[in-house]
């Protein structure tokens, strides 16, 4: 599994060269338990592709090497392009052959979205700023897909499975990546502040010509193939595919002002632009903007939340392999009582999101069953909220568990903690989240029963839950200053789910140190305050086989 260590000092080896999928029993029972059994053999394949050095080493290459902006070339004509290092393309190769951006819509079969969303989780481990284009290009699929045949071509190239960096017509290319521009300086949250305006060239209408002229302040990825923009248009706010060349093969104009200087997500680019009479068509109707782009929106916050939980499994793994290497005050760090409780919590917290997240991505196997849809509408802003909010702080502790080390940057802990606020702000920072949970259940009063139905499959076997879920239940229902509570309940709502999904599932070790932590004593405000008598090996061998 690792490299034996250094001989001499007590330091722990690296945790590399070790299967991701096989050494996750938390990982592995989810997935076959929402439908991905018959991709246990790839998966077990991918986590040992993913878990070699050798993909370690790229991620901390691409990381260190960040992107760099070339906006003129040196005569001082415009050139708007990105240089990455050579380890983010062969990262962005890695991930495209695997089918983590697109797979499940090339491929349409049961337990196909969760058979990526176990895949994207082990990504995560290893590399994040790959990621968003990924997850925009897995976005941009069902919201084009929606508008029939006209955007076919896209369609073909974003469901390859080769990566061509080429700057290029669509035309003359092998596969295309879309990313996404909504956010404005005035507000991001609030898009209908949008100014970038969209005049027609002629005819108006879905997948006719427009012009556009503004900027956007956040704009990620800016060297893909075509990007879904937010612009108002004159009947209102309005989705545009604004591709990177025009139909007669000249360069779009994509003024590319600055790269952002990031805490995290260093890997990847991520732009300030300006729009200047810049081509786009119109996807659906002028004014249907927000529901469009949101097609893409529920997709990406489904990709957030699972690569939350990625980032929270790698460094629950680093810390408890560090752990039992590492000695203190005679015994190795594993074996101490207090540490014991540290690991096995921040592991608890860790096997609870990917009981979540994929449970979610269940939801999405499901695109036509009703019940399904109606919990997909509630459960992905729930999901998106509490997973990306804990991933802070189960970093955060996993880096203090690895001691001086985990806070250097030589030490793989750093970067993903870094990394880890991010998931939480972009797509819909924490309360946007928390009000969209609201809304959904405002105006579909099934939305309640969908989640009354994912608690009820567990009711009847523990007092501790039926009454949290009662008390639950009848805050929800209870309208007065909803607004004011709405963190509270989502919370609320993801316990719920969490400790559901272990009532139903076990194992019995872990779903009783869930409920006698999260949900009778709340969630913790530090970890390692689980009740005595909890089986800390078992819980914490789930998430880094000994
Ligand atoms: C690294 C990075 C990459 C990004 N890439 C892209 C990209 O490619 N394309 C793109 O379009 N955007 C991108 N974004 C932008 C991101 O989606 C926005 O920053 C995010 O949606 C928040 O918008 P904002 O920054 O305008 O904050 P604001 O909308 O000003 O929100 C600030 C805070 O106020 C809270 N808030 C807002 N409204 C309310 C309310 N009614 N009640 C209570 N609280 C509220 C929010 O939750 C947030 O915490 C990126 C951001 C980052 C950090």
């Amino acid at each position: 599994m690792s490299r034996p260590s250094a001989e001499m000092s007590n330091q722990s080896s690296e945790l590399v060269d070790y299967n991701l999928f096989s050494s996750h029993s938390a990982l592995m029972e989810a997935a076959t338990r929402e439908g991905a059994a018959a991709d246990h053999a790839a998966l077990t394949q991918l986590g040992a592709a993913l878990g070699s050095e050798r993909m370690f080493t790229l991620g901390d290459l691409a990381n260190r090497n960040p992107p760099q902006l070339r906006a003129f070339d040196r005569l001082g004509a415009r050139r708007d392009e990105v240089e990455f290092h050579p380890a983010w393309h062969e990262l962005m190769r890695r991930l495209v052959a695997a089918g983590l951006h697109t797979g499940p819509w090339a491929e349409r079969r049961t337990g196909a979205h969760v058979a990526r969303a176990a895949g994207y989780l082990m990504w995560a481990e290893i590399e994040n700023g790959t990621q968003c284009p990924a997850t925009m290009s897995y976005g941009a699929v069902p919201a084009l897909a929606q508008q029939g045949a006209q955007f076919s071509t896209w369609l073909r190239l974003l469901l390859s499975r080769e990566y061509d960096p080429s700057l290029a017509p669509a035309a003359g290319k092998r596969g295309a990546l879309f990313g996404m521009g909504m956010t404005e300086r005035q507000g991001g949250s609030d898009v209908r502040t949008n100014t970038t305006r969209a005049q027609p060239l002629g005819a108006r209408g879905p997948g006719h010509e427009y012009l556009l002229t503004g900027h956007k302040w956040f704009f990620s990825a800016p060297m893909c193939d075509a990007f879904l923009v937010l612009a108002q248009a004159p009947d209102g706010l309005s989705c545009f595919l604004v591709p990177r060349f025009l139909p007669d093969g000249s360069v779009n104009t994509l003024r590319l002002q600055r790269l952002k200087d990031k805490l995290g997500n260093r890997s990847n680019a991520s732009s300030e632009v300006e729009f200047d009479a810049t081509y786009g068509l119109l996807v659906a109707g002028e004014g249907r903007g927000i529901p469009t782009i949101l097609e893409m929106g529920v997709y990406t916050r489904l990709d957030n939340a699972i690569g939350s939980a990625g980032l929270m499994h790698q460094c629950v793994a680093q810390a408890i392999h560090h752990a039992r290497e590492r000695r203190a005050f005679g015994r190795l760090l594993a074996e101490q009582p207090l540490m014991r409780n540290v690991l096995a919590d921040l592991a608890l917290e860790s096997e609870a999101a990917v009981a979540l997240t994929l449970r979610l991505a269940r939801a999405f196997d499901a695109q036509q069953d009703e019940a399904a849809t109606r919990l997909r509408r509630v459960l992905t802003p729930v999901v998106k909220y509490w997973v990306c909010k804990r991933a802070p702080a189960v970093c955060a502790e996993a880096m203090e568990v690895l001691g001086g080390n985990g806070y250097t940057e030589d030490f793989p802990v750093a970067r993903r903690f870094r990394e880890s606020p991010l998931n939480s702000i972009w797509e819909g920072s924490g309360n946007i989240m928390c009000l969209d949970v609201l809304r959904a259940l405002a105006r579909e009063p099934r939305t309640l029963e969908a989640l009354n139905e994912l608690f009820a499959a567990a009711a009847g076997r523990d007092a501790r839950f039926d009454g949290y879920v009662a008390a639950l239940l009848h805050d929800l229902r209870d309208e007065s200053e909803a607004e004011l509570r709405a963190r509270d309940l989502t919370q609320r709502i993801a316990l719920a789910a969490q400790a559901a999904l272990f009532l139903r599932h076990g194992p019995a070790p872990v779903c009783e140190a869930f409920l006698a932590s999260r949900l009778a004593a709340g969630p913790p405000a530090v970890f390692g305050s689980l009740p005595r008598g909890s089986d800390f090996s078992t819980i914490t061998s789930r998430s880094l086989s000994p």
